[in-house]
């Protein structure tokens, strides 16, 4: 790095810390962005004489920001930082400059709310609830959940717009997460079950996938079995499944593309009439947040397993999808 990309470098982070202080007031309450840098700031809680309690704030170089939550509430992965601003990835794969936003330095978790935009609603119950904003929903839940408990956690769509697979893997790469957990919910119609036809696809090549997704089976189909009156439908192999294509690549690229260790979970049929009234309930974003939030927290705490992931693994061929970047028209940034 030469002597003058060291000073634009470090006024441009200067000014990022500036506006992650002035939000700094909206951290604590529901509706703070996702996310702050939680290392931004740390707050100490020392006994200063025994009988009182003293509090200090003090403010710490984070490093350098990986990502950035546009004005509009967009994240968007940083490419470089120069005097003009930061050079981000948009949704659809064009480069933008942005000259404000808030630095995001690291998270632990990414969550992908799946599908997005006007074209790509996902399956779509016959109680007119929309996969993509059933699967958003959900995500920032959870989210809120993880932030809770101090587990740093980003969203890579946070309202409803289009965005391409190749953009959620980036963001969870770029940021170096230990997990990303792509949410979804299911169709169509499957053979009638006992229990929640929940199913997790993982990476056959990473156990520690295998281990992530034996824990949100687990926890998830435990949860969701409390409402019993659901006529719940299911896969003949649902649980923790490889999914293949004939010549053994990953099917679905939200596995096949990211580095980051990911999971895909179908919490449900949202094309079940029983299930997708379900689904539009609060209970049902309370308890299937609560379940996913714990299976994450199992599997970033402890080397516990889970259910183990299916023996065989299932052969399916896409045909094609809406994840590209064709046709993609990215949200406003600012
Ligand atoms: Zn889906």
């Amino acid at each position: 790095m030469t002597g003058s990309t060291r000073r634009r470098t470090l006024s441009a982070k200067a000014g990022a810390l500036s506006v992650c202080a002035a939000l700094l007031a909206s951290c604590a309450s529901d509706e703070r962005p996702f996310l702050l840098p939680p290392d931004a700031v740390r707050t100490t809680t020392t006994l200063a004489t025994p009988t009182t309690l003293e509090t200090t704030t003090t403010t710490e170089d984070p490093g350098t920001p990986l990502a950035l939550i546009s004005p509009t509430g967009v994240i968007v992965p940083i490419l470089n930082i120069g005097e003009g601003g930061y050079l981000v990835q948009t949704p659809c794969q064009a480069e933008a400059t942005l000259v404000f936003g808030t630095p995001i330095y690291q998270t632990t978790v990414v969550l992908d709310p799946g599908h997005g935009g006007a074209i790509e609603t996902g399956a779509v119950g016959p109680n007119g609830l929309a996969e993509k904003d059933l699967n958003l929903t959900l995500a920032k839940a959870t989210a809120r959940r993880l932030l809770d408990v101090g587990i740093s956690t980003v969203l890579t769509r946070t309202s409803d717009y289009r965005i391409p697979l190749a953009t959620r893997a980036q963001i969870a790469d770029t940021l170096d997460a230990s997990a990303l957990i792509s949410i979804h919910h299911n169709a169509p119609i499957l053979s009638d079950s006992e229990i929640p036809g929940t199913e997790v696809f993982y990476q056959t090549n990473r156990p520690e996938s295998g281990r992530l997704g034996g824990l949100i089976q687990q926890e998830v189909v435990d949860a969701l079995a409390q409402f019993s009156d659901v006529d719940w439908v299911s896969a003949r192999d649902a649980g923790v499944v490889g999914v293949l294509k004939p010549d053994g690549t990953p099917s679905y690229g939200m596995i096949r593309r990211p580095q980051t260790t990911a999971v895909l979970a179908e919490f449900g049929y949202l094309a079940n009439p029983s299930e997708a009234e379900l689904f539009a309930t609060d209970e049902y974003i309370e308890v299937a947040s609560e379940a996913l939030a714990t299976a994450i927290e199992r599997f970033l705490e402890s080397d516990q397993s889970g259910v183990e992931v299916n023996a065989q693994n299932r052969t399916f061929t896409p045909s094609g999808g809406t994840g590209g970047v064709i046709g993609c028209i990215d949200p406003p940034l600012e």
